[in-house]
């Protein structure tokens, strides 16, 4: 089966984090189970989610710079195999992309360091010091990422039955669209496990993405 394009989540995929997201809240000490709770529940949308966020990172530390933002990723550290998996993809010619519902900050600092070739991820907005304002417009949508991969299928001429997305929560079940495929990789928690199971797609428990390349390339090993 041919492959055309892979298309990527980062947080807890490319990256050996929880989320972005959490970073966050572990730098200024808040929590937001409750809230992402509601969020998976749908009972609120991605704005209220973010907004709620930075209503609660404030109350720690009133004006927050980017900078105070980009030093919450300084532990971040690459999947294993990931630096391996995209320049063998990309060597075959294969289009590479990341879709994440992440930090704008950390996930075009992954992207530029994998050099993939597009990326697509959600963030702030800052005012003119650098200082930040307020979640920006959501172009990632957590429950429906397909959106943006079927925009990667259509401006980049592809057909959807060989595009691979690779994800690790249940929400990253929207990744596939069309008659596109699925991996699930390193699921984040008994939900996307039950999820990926549901769904019947194949699931990589190993924190390697290396072990990605026999289930996309008919059993071949990358090594
Ligand atoms: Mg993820």
């Amino acid at each position: 089966m041919p492959v055309d394009a892979v298309v990527f989540d980062c947080d807890g995929v490319l990256i050996d984090n929880i989320s972005s997201w959490w970073a966050i809240h572990e730098y200024f000490g808040t929590r937001n189970e409750e809230m992402l709770e509601k969020f998976l529940n749908k009972e609120i949308t991605e704005e209220e989610f973010v907004n709620h966020d930075v209503e609660e990172w404030k109350k720690v530390q009133s004006k927050i710079h980017m900078d105070d933002i980009m030093r919450c990723y300084s532990g971040v550290k690459l999947m294993p195999g990931a630096r391996e998996v995209i320049k063998e993809l990309q060597s075959k010619g294969i289009f590479v992309a990341i879709v994440s519902s992440g930090v704008d900050l950390l996930i075009g600092t992954i992207a530029n360091m994998l050099k993939v070739d597009d990326w697509a991820a959600n963030g702030f907005e800052w005012d003119e010091d650098g200082y930040l304002i307020k979640g920006a417009p959501t172009k990632v949508y957590s429950h429906d990422k397909g959106i943006m991969v079927e925009k990667l299928i259509r401006i980049n001429n592809l057909k959807s039955k060989n595009v691979i997305s690779v994800g690790d929560s249940s929400t990253d079940l929207s990744m596939k669209v069309g008659e596109s495929k699925f991996i699930g990789f390193n699921p984040a928690r008994e939900r996307a496990v039950e999820e990926f199971e549901k769904a019947r797609v194949s699931i990589v428990y190993n924190r390697d993405l290396r072990d990605l390349w026999p289930i996309m390339f008919d059993g071949e090993i990358l090594k």
